[in-house]
């Protein structure tokens, strides 16, 4: 019969799903890509689109302007 070798419980390490959980949040230990802004290059929620423009901003980099206090529009 083989010598059983006890090894004490603070030895073994933890699955490396639990370190990456412990870590990260993430069971692979790898935190989800952000959407980022392809024209201000920021962390953002929303973008906007011009139909045949694709992205012109964000809720970041755009600004919403009163059409009446806009002189592009009285051009
Ligand atoms: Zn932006």
């Amino acid at each position: 019969m083989l010598p059983v070798r006890l090894i004490p419980i603070n030895n073994i390490p933890d699955n490396p799903v639990i370190c990456n959980m412990q870590r990260t949040g993430y069971p692979d230990g790898r935190e989800p890509a952000l959407p980022h802004c392809p024209i201000c290059g920021g962390v953002c929620e929303t973008v906007y689109t011009v139909s045949g423009f694709g992205v012109i901003g964000c809720d970041i980099c755009v600004q919403s302007v009163d059409a009446d206090e806009c002189a592009d529009c009285f051009q």
